[in-house]
């Protein structure tokens, strides 16, 4: 028998003290894993020293060069010696300080760690000096006296060869892809929470900057500015507090995008205490809820800013602090899903126009919507001095003239408070397989027709052109490449409406659809699945016909046909009576026993018509549309609401052109009509100060900047994603080419 020969015993090995050197590197290893954290760590570094601009520069994804720039406090000159050693900061003197830390760094590694695995180069000033100092480290000491020199305010911190001395870390950063898009990510992260700072970043050799934000007091322009405007429209804010000890305690605000908000990948910025840092477990939940809740189940973007007593925040727990730990962070992570569901839902549901004041329990935010605010009523009497074939408003309490008075004030009234999750997400789920329900073959046909006559080519300008900003009241100028193009964003097809058509420039004459098609064309596509806009009150339709009939002939000053407009008010209320079930089912038209009209559909989100055309479209609905044949009827329907919702130029006359007349006061009937001369008439040889209708002014300006922010904001990112221009768009005058930027240079050089 053989016996296997016995195993060498193994001695346990010896235990040695790693050379200090070493254990550098190797801590550093860990706080800087990679360029972006290195930067991450300088940004923080500028922000602690209450800087208002931060500039970043980065050659070769970060391996050859980050320059980090502020123009904060600096470094003292004393300091210098020990900057790079380990465990020297200023930021914290004690182990207790760490409970109540409001730095972003306190281990006073940082430094130190860049020094083992890069060339660091330090060039600082402080107040007060004449002179800056610079000086570059290694492995933690200087390399030389720190040298004076020039310096502009603040400090310079450049670190070379990153990864110089770690060939297997180098070579991996080396084949995996750049890390300069982090590292622009992580710059627009801090960018849209520290709005009070600018900070750019630019990589070595561009001429443009990636990330360029200027200090400013709107977070949401921060956002448009850092993320675009695709997403900055498309954002609901949120708001929640708690203030229970015995379950969360906290304060957060953020912005959520909404259901029109389309992404491949969760963008989700998390600040807890002003610090940068990732929540797995609250992004995952965040993003059950979007699947849960929209239509789309887009992955979501969220900026999320919570404050949290310091003391409920552990910081100290990853080496990058990329994490933080929170007392009860099942509860919190909960309520703020249950916050971001319940604005979703609200958002998703209904829109209204004003502030959703979601239930008043402590942790359910209140929403507010800038976008969609509506100006108030001005004072009847004041109205009274327009002439009325200008505009159908005559007296704010009177809700048959002005459609304002209608827009619903409290959603949860008409949803009903317990509007349970489940029917909600049966809606939600209809509204998927829309193509289930809309198998209608007439609207099928109608889509159809879209697709089969849309312009290719007018469909490339409008997906890649910018908006340049309006040409006059109908027109928008629009950049394609090198040409300018004017879009006619109401459509004036001929004989299609002669309101204000008088008021407009020569080039109406290019005029065509835009919005007007867009709506069509959205009419049918969201056919049977509209959110709904509620109206505070029911409109009663015979008084809305009324107002209609009698704007329509109001030249003609006769009171004799009355009785006859009575009549077909009468009827046709009686024949919308009849179809309500069709409106309401198909198109979110919903008129009630009564013949009531209490609500309409939403075509585009953030967009409501302009609610003074209520009469003119209900009349329309009475008389245009064809209700014999399935076709032809949603057809008319669809032009119906078009035509409604479409951009048209607000009622009161344009203030900031020869409309400015318009809203003078009239003296005596001794109103002068002098073209061009605005400001002050000379006469007698005394000079007579102008006065204005201010009010009817400020209610015209208002009016006309909303349009324009919901021609920019609404429309053409709309139009963008959703229009397919037919083939009359590209002969009609909707699109004119106007100019290449060529030319137009030609012309200006010389000038
Ligand atoms: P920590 O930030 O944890 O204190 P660091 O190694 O990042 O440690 O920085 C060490 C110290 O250097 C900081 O405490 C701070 O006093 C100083 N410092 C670093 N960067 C800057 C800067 N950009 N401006 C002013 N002081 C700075
Ligand atoms: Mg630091």
């Amino acid at each position: 028998m053989e016996i296997e020969p016995a195993e060498e015993v193994k001695e346990p090995p010896r235990i040695h003290r790693l050379d200090e050197p070493v254990v550098n590197r190797i801590a550093a290893g860990e706080v800087i894993q990679r360029p972006v954290s290195a930067v991450k760590e300088l940004v923080e570094n500028s922000l602690d020293a209450s800087s208002t601009s931060i500039s970043v520069l980065v050659k070769d994804g970060g391996l050859k060069l980050i320059q980090v720039s502020d123009d904060g406090h600096g470094i003292r000159y004393e300091d210098l010696p020990i900057l790079c050693e380990r465990h020297t900061t200023s930021k914290l003197s004690k182990y207790e300080d760490l409970q109540s830390i409001k730095s972003m760094g306190f281990r006073g590694e940082a430094l130190a760690s860049m020094t083992y695995v890069g060339h660091v180069t330090v060039t600082t000033i402080t107040r007060g000096q004449l002179h800056g100092y610079r000086v570059s480290y290694r492995d933690g000491v200087m390399e030389n006296e720190p040298k004076a020199c020039a310096a502009v305010k603040g400090t310079q911190i450049v670190i070379e060869n990153l990864f110089y001395n770690m060939i297997a870390r180098r070579k991996t950063l080396q084949n995996s892809a750049d890390d300069y898009t982090k590292i622009v990510d992580l710059l627009s992260r801090f960018a849209i929470h520290h709005i009070d700072v600018s900070f750019s970043c630019r990589k070595h050799g561009a001429a443009r900057a990636d990330v360029h934000s200027v200090a400013t007091p709107s977070r949401l322009n921060a956002i448009r500015s850092v993320y675009g405007l695709l997403v900055a429209q498309n954002l609901i804010k949120i708001e929640a507090s708690d203030h229970d000890p015995s379950s969360s305690v906290f304060e957060m605000d953020g912005f959520i995008s909404n259901s029109n908000y389309v992404a491949k990948k969760t963008t989700m910025v998390l600040f807890i205490n002003d610090r940068l840092v990732e929540c797995t477990a609250l992004k995952r939940a965040l993003e059950v809820v979007y699947v849960a809740t929209l239509p789309k189940a887009s992955k979501p973007f969220i900026y999320m800013s919570i404050t949290l007593p310091p003391e409920h925040v552990d910081v100290n727990v990853h080496p990058t602090k990329r994490e933080v730990s929170l007392l009860n962070q099942e509860v919190i992570v909960e309520k703020m899903q249950s916050v971001v569901e319940s604005v979703l839902r609200n958002s998703n549901e209904s829109r209204t126009f004003q502030e959703q004041t979601v239930e008043a329990t402590p942790s359910v935010p209140s929403v507010t919507n800038n976008d969609l605010h509506l100006s108030p009523s001005p004072s009847g009497s004041k109205s009274q001095r327009v002439p009325v074939n200008k505009i159908v408003r005559t007296d704010s309490s009177d809700p048959a003239g002005r459609m304002h008075a209608y827009l619903y004030k409290n959603p949860q009234k008409y949803l009903g408070r317990d509007s349970s999750l489940t029917t909600v997400r049966s809606s939600v789920r209809q509204r998927r397989n829309l193509k289930e329900t809309a198998d209608l073959t007439s609207i099928q046909e109608l889509i159809n027709d879209i697709d089969s006559k849309c312009h290719s080519d007018l469909l490339d300008i409008v997906r890649q052109s910018t908006y340049v900003g309006m040409a006059d009241d109908v027109f928008a100028l629009l950049q394609h490449n090198t040409h300018l193009y004017l879009a006619n964003v109401v459509n004036l097809r001929a004989g299609v409406k002669k309101a204000s058509v008088e008021t407009h420039s020569k080039i109406q004459l290019l005029g065509i659809f835009c919005s007007k098609e867009l709506m069509y064309q959205q009419v049918l596509r969201r056919f049977a699945h509209f959110n709904a806009i509620q109206l505070s009150e029911p409109a009663p339709l015979q008084e809305l016909i009324m107002l209609a009939l009698k704007e329509e002939d109001l030249d003609l000053e006769s009171n004799e046909n009355d009785e006859l407009k009575k009549k077909i008010a009468e009827m046709n209320t009686q024949l919308l009576k009849q179809k309500s079930e069709m409106l309401e089912e198909y198109f979110c038209i919903f008129i009630d026993s009564d013949g009531n009209l209490s609500r309409l559909p939403i075509l585009l989100d953030q967009y409501t018509p302009d609610m003074d055309r209520v009469p003119e479209f209900v009349l329309c609905l009475g008389n245009d549309v064809e209700w014999e044949e399935e076709k032809n009827c949603f057809q008319s329907l669809a032009a119906a609401l078009g035509n409604f919702y479409a951009m048209h130029p607000p009622m009161l006359p344009n203030p900031s052109g020869k409309g400015l007349e318009f809203y003078r006061k009239r003296k005596h009937g001794k109103h002068t009509q002098d073209k061009g001369n605005y400001s002050c008439h000379v006469g007698d040889g005394t000079a007579e100060k102008d006065e204005f209708e201010h009010e009817l002014l400020s209610e015209a300006e208002t009016a006309w900047a909303q349009r324009e922010w919901s021609i920019q904001h609404v429309l053409f990112p709309s139009m963008r994603l959703f229009l397919k221009p037919p083939n009359s768009m590209a002969s009609n005058g909707t699109f004119v080419r106007v100019a290449s930027l060529e030319k137009l240079y030609k012309i200006f050089e010389r000038c």
